[in-house]
């Protein structure tokens, strides 16, 4: 499809070829009544079903006129652009994913087939209730967190787990009030000519480049680097004020969208309007409005998780992967893709910019800018003052360390400095739950989940055992499941659930606040908690990764980091990467206020000489990526070779392995292409609810026809009935 001839009209009874999101792809049909365009949704018939389907192009021709069914009529949606079917198509064969489930990513809105006609929502009407229940006042907080938003009756019951006549009963008071509404409203718009804050010297050079190459309106993109609190942000919405300027959307990716609850205000403050947020968070409502007024245009900026990527925009002009190194953008369920990835995809099918923004980039994106292949912008230093924590590694072979415990003397005074000072101090340990691992001590059963080769996790502020690959749960036994013996079994190895007990037992006097995301049952339970945080409501915080986000907690001078050896173990590729991004991160917490004492972070480690935390402690970090991306160039590993995982799992491990040697005997294809196939191998974790799973792993040379050579290899072997199998292009996991 080109970009620049109109979409092709389709006039009614004129053969068409439509797009359906069943497996069965693309179908002809008869064009409806007043016809279609090219890029249009309709519905179609298949079989007894009306199913979605993309208005594609011409009919084949090859099936019999006559048998062909008619379309229905065309949604009231708009077409989507030449450059973003494309996008979809080129993202399918990159992923190896079937063009239908792609499809599918990019319509998941509710009721599409609705036309924007009014609906009956549910508004605040000011009186009181005559008395207040606990339904009730769910009811009102429901309303009061989405601050101003409308919901349908039924949707408002559900979000706050009421019946209906709770609702209605509310409207009888005059509390509530039914009114009919106009849906899909058009986004407030954003004014890019309020001022930003006026930037230091290298800010400026940034966002003036960034301006520039939007400007220019070509597609680029650009690895923008800064330590946390450098300004990144700053920059980057210079960049969005000015794709806005030039009439365009922007769309800002997030990890872990539900906190940013900090950055929709900062985008208010700078623009004068909310932007349109898209996560799993939103209501159905808003879900269906921000997919229309992205194709419509009529929304000027997206904040969203990695699916925002698949709305369907009308002229997407800038996206921004802020934590571009975070693992979160990596989706491994259904359809396996890498956002960060699909969206210089994208970018470069739009003609946009993409800016990739982090403090510790990911090695791809660090060499990608080393060749050239993407601009590299940096800025050198925090805004103001603040300075880097002052790193520091705590020897363990040298502390004084009873068993049962983990917080050593060394940073139990540094702790108690801080609370002497009324600073607050972070322990991190990056583990749920109160003990990874329960051991009988009379017959050494440890104790493992029924469906998955997983050991259950002691959480005891549940009181429960969980098993953290399925999720299944127990409560804690008294006796031995194996032996039967009572009063033996015994917690190994820490979680922070039991560093809160340590906390509590050696600082009774603070007030210590365990962050960790399975404590939370909702994402604004986390926000309160991480708002009273930044006010100082707390001494000691303890947590796991969810801290190392992007949170601004001004009385933080202290990082102790219980187990810095932690992520140094295990064969994977991207161990020594993913440590020092992780240590680096949370490091970064400590000391951002400007005006203070600089922060310290202190690493508890039983090898300070390890290269990775040595590193991490010097701040030398071009060496650190220089040293890793000679070791993966010398052994040909990404990015400079290439690499897909094949994962297959059946609840019978014969007919997974059965099927995995067939596939592994008829090789050749792979090997002509210039791949190797290691495997199949029993997966690291073997069994996951009930299924046993088995892995290849494909390497091959950068400029392989990789992607090919796998569809070929697969086409001709029809897996047994109930065996999954994945195809993961640039795997990030290998468990
Ligand atoms: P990063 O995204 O690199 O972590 P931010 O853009 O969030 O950094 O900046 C950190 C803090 O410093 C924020 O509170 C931000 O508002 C402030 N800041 C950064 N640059 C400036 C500036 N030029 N003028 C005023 N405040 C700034
Ligand atoms: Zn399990």
């Amino acid at each position: 499809m080109n970009d620049e001839s109109p979409p092709a009209h389709f006039p009614p009874r004129s053969r068409i070829a439509v797009l359906t999101t069943e497996p069965v792809g693309v179908l002809d049909y008869l064009a409806p009544e007043g016809g279609v365009r090219q890029g249009q949704l309709v519905r179609v018939p298949l079989g007894p079903r009306r199913v979605l389907g993309l208005v594609w192009g011409e009919g084949t021709g090859d099936f019999d006129p006559a048998k062909l069914r008619p379309a229905g009529k065309a949604l009231e949606a708009e077409p989507f652009q030449p450059g973003f079917i494309d996008f979809l198509i080129r993202a399918a064969d990159y992923t190896l994913t079937p063009p239908p489930l792609m499809l599918r990513m990019a319509t998941r809105a509710p009721d599409l087939d609705q036309p924007p006609a009014a609906r009956r929502v549910i508004v605040p009407a000011g009186e009181p209730p005559d008395r207040m229940t606990e339904a009730r006042s769910r009811v009102l907080q429901v309303m009061a967190d989405h601050g101003g938003a409308s919901f349908a009756p039924s949707e408002l019951a559900q979000l706050a787990g009421v019946g209906t006549s709770v609702v209605k009963g509310l409207v009888a008071q005059g509390t509530l009030a039914e009114i009919e509404a106009p849906r899909d409203l058009p986004y407030p718009r954003l004014d890019p000519s309020l001022p930003g804050k006026s930037l230091a010297e290298d800010q400026q050079a940034a966002a003036d480049s960034l301006r520039g190459a939007i400007r220019e309106g070509g597609y680029g993109t650009t690895l923008l680097r800064g330590v946390t609190g450098s300004g990144k942000t700053e920059v980057y919405l210079e960049a969005v004020a000015e794709c806005l300027a030039q009439g365009r959307q922007a769309l800002v990716l997030l990890p872990e969208i539900a906190l940013s609850a900090e950055f929709l205000e900062r985008v208010e403050a700078r623009f004068g309007a909310r932007p349109g947020e898209w996560h799993s968070g939103i209501t159905r409502t808003e879900r269906r409005r921000l997919w229309h007024m992205a194709g419509r245009g009529e929304v000027g900026l997206v904040v969203g998780a990695r699916s925002a990527l698949f709305l369907p925009f009308r002229d997407l002009g800038l996206i921004v992967v802020d934590e571009e190194h975070d693992g979160s953008y990596k989706q491994e369920d259904v359809v396996y893709y890498n956002a960060r990835d699909m969206a210089v995809l994208r970018a470069s099918i739009c003609k946009a910019q993409v800016v990739l923004a982090s403090a510790t980039p990911s090695l791809e994106s660090w060499v990608n800018a080393g060749s050239g292949k993407y601009r590299r912008l940096d800025l050198r230093s925090r805004y103001g003052e603040a300075e880097l924590p002052d790193m520091t590694a705590i020897d363990l072979r040298a502390e004084d360390m009873p068993s049962g415990r983990w917080i050593s003397p060394t940073l139990a005074e540094a702790v108690e400095a801080r609370l002497a000072q009324g600073q607050q101090s972070l322990l991190f340990l990056n583990r749920r739950g109160f003990a990874p691992v329960t051991v009988c001590r009379a017959c050494g059963e440890q104790i493992g989940c029924h469906q998955c080769d997983a050991r259950m996790v002691e959480h005891r502020f549940q009181n429960r055992l969980v098993c953290h690959q399925c999720g299944e749960t127990r409560v804690i036994p008294t006796a031995c499941p194996s032996c039967g013996v009572e009063g033996k079994l015994a917690p190994i190895g820490p979680g922070v659930e039991r560093i809160a007990e340590e906390v509590a037992e050696r600082f009774p006097d603070a007030k210590a606040t365990v962050l960790s995301s399975d404590l939370f049952h909702s994402a604004r339970a986390l926000k309160e908690t991480i708002a009273a945080i930044a006010e100082g409501d707390t001494d000691i915080i303890i947590g796991t990764q969810i801290v190392a986000k992007g949170h601004n907690f001004p009385r933080l001078t202290l990082v102790g980091v219980i187990d810095a050896d932690l992520g140094l173990q295990g064969a994977d590729l991207r161990a020594a990467e993913r440590s020092f991004q992780l240590m680096r991160q949370v490091a970064g917490r400590a000391g951002r206020q400007s005006g203070q004492t600089p922060g310290v972070a202190m690493l508890q480690t039983h090898q300070p000489d390890h290269a990775v935390i040595r590193a991490i402690l010097s701040g030398e970090d071009e060496a650190f990526w220089d040293a890793e991306a000679a070791g993966r160039q010398a052994a040909g590993m990404p990015p400079f070779g290439r690499l897909a995982g094949i994962i297959l799992s059946h609840p019978d491990l014969a007919t997974v392995a059965g099927f995995a040697r067939k596939l592994a005997e008829n090789a050749e294809i792979l090997r002509e292409a210039g791949a190797e196939l290691w495997g199949p191998a029993p997966a690291p974790i073997a069994r996951v609810r009930g299924r046993q799973r088995m892995r290849m792993l494909i390497h091959a040379p950068r400029q392989a026809p990789l992607q090919a050579a796998i569809a070929d290899w697969l086409a001709p072997h029809k897996p047994p009935t109930n065996l999954r199998l994945a195809v993961d292009i640039d795997p990030q996991s290998f468990l």
